[in-house]
């Protein structure tokens, strides 16, 4: 899991809100429900007092304190019910008090006087020795004629504690029980909504300048990723355009710059042969005739281009070997290399069948011996090898000649890119040969790799499938 991916980061947000929200609320619920029991028992406590007070001791005179307390007794039934109350005189005399409780949850006894005070009513909670607490409610009451009474009535809060204590289990267990449940269903939605993304990043990744005919899925969910979709589409018609027009342009013009070319070539090679001009004349239009020939070579390498990026490579495949095609294109070089005083040696015997345009495979093998040949000093060596290797055929070119230097070697397969422009000038070079090799390797499925130790040689490494029988 990505922590940075969007469905994490939405989930994890999400989460933490949901989390945050839901333990506010249950701490609220919770006090409020605490708060709100309390109240009602101090209330029913105090309001049993002032029905004591108002309906039995106030009638004292007439009925005496001892009717008073058989009638509470009877009334309330403090030992069955569990409850205490105690009534005294406001000169400290005890009148009545409770007896213990039928469940022996506290002892009267233990349970302290409530504080004097001047209020009429007033409550308060009181810790006993067992760990209970217990709820006392007090009453003053004066009367004319009539002597002055505390009424002291009370209830233990344990019911109250075990039924917030339950409230707060439930809420312990269920409230990261239901953020989990939530936040798992949550991370499920937000991975099934982008899993489009998904698949228009992979289908992205797949499109390269060979396929810009191809199209991005379009999720069918009229959200903001069909729109997406059909946005980045539309970008990829558009980039198509611009690109199919950029090839035509440059096939249209190589193809068109042929023939004049053909013709300018010919009629300075007729001046430079002319026996009638005189000599400065005829060097003169040989030089030019160099440049129209040098002219020629690279619209020849554009047009070659151009038709590659056509997928002509793709066309005429059959099977053959590679090793027999690597010696005997070994032996046509041979000749441009003896001027050099180079040798090649060739290292290709066993028999390595490959699919694909022989010609063009041909030209591949042409274009890195030519490299070898210009950019090794003379009586240098070249080894040219050709084997398989885990299911690959492996064509290999080696020189030890000036090699390129390290900044060069990413660039080395641009068009148009040469290490060093003057050096490449004497050769006349337009820095396209290694362009087409890596075309027509792409459009073979192969890879091709170059090292180079400066000063040292370079090697040139081509893997390529082995045919399939
Ligand atoms: P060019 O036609 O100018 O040789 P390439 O595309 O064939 O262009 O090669 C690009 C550059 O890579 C060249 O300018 C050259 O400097 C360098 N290069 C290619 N092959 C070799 C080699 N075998 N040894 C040294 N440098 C090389």
């Amino acid at each position: 899991m990505n922590p940075r991916s969007i469905s994490f980061r939405l989930v994890a947000w999400y989460a933490a809100w949901l989390a945050g929200i839901f333990l506010l609320l249950s701490a609220l619920l919770y006090l409020d429900l605490r708060n709100y029991l309390e109240k009602d028992l101090r209330a029913s406590q105090l309001r049993r007092a002032r029905q004591i007070a108002n309906t039995l001791l106030a009638k004292v005179p007439q009925t005496g304190e001892s009717y008073a307390v058989s009638q509470t007794k009877a009334w309330y039934e403090p030992e069955a019910n569990n409850r205490f109350i105690r009534i005294t005189r406001a000169d400290g005399a005890l009148v009545y008090v409770s007896g213990a409780p039928k469940d022996g949850s506290f002892d009267p006894a233990e349970v302290p006087f409530f504080p004097p005070t001047a209020k009429t009513e007033s409550a308060k909670k009181f810790k006993l020795s067992g760990g209970s607490t217990l709820l006392l409610a007090a009453l003053n009451f004066k009367s004319s004629g009539n002597p002055d009474y505390r009424v002291e009535f009370g209830a233990l809060l344990d019911p109250v504690e075990t039924m917030l204590n339950h409230l707060f289990l439930q809420l312990a267990i269920g409230l990261p029980l239901a953020v989990i449940i939530i936040t798992i269903g949550g991370y499920l939605l937000v991975r099934r909504a982008l899993t489009p993304v998904e698949q228009i990043a992979r289908a992205a990744e797949r499109i390269t300048q060979h396929n810009l005919s191809e199209r991005l899925p379009v999720a069918q969910t009229g959200d903001e990723l069909e729109r997406l979709s059909l946005s980045l589409n539309r970008m990829i018609a558009r980039l198509d355009d611009a690109f199919q027009n950029s090839k035509r342009f440059v096939a249209d013009a190589s193809h068109d710059l042929r023939t004049p070319l053909t013709i300018l070539r010919g009629e300075l090679e007729s001046f430079a042969a002319d026996a009638r001009l005189d000599a400065e004349l005829r060097d003169r239009a040989g030089s030019l005739l160099e440049e129209a020939v040098h002219l020629g070579k690279i619209v020849e390498q554009l047009f070659t281009l151009s038709r590659l990026d056509d997928g002509e490579a793709r066309t005429e495949w059959t099977n053959f070997d590679l090793s027999d095609l690597a010696g005997s294109t070994a032996d046509q070089m041979n000749l441009l290399a003896e001027d050099k005083g180079i040798a090649i040696a060739v290292e290709a015997k066993l028999p390595v069948l490959v699919t694909g345009n022989r010609g063009r495979l041909k030209q591949v093998i042409v274009n890195l011996l030519d490299n070898a040949i210009k950019y090794t000093p003379a009586h240098g060596a070249i080894q040219l090898r050709v084997f398989a290797s885990n299911a690959h055929a492996v064509l290999e070119v080696a020189d030890n000649g000036i090699g390129i230097p390290a900044e060069s070697l990413p660039h080395i397969f641009e068009r148009f890119y040469r290490v060093d422009a003057a050096r490449s000038a004497e050769s006349e070079s337009a820095g396209l040969g290694l362009a087409i090799v890596k075309a027509i390797c792409t459009a073979h499925g192969a890879k091709i790799e170059a090292e180079s130790a400066g000063g040292k040689g370079t090697r040139f490494r081509i893997i390529l499938p082995l045919a399939q029988n």
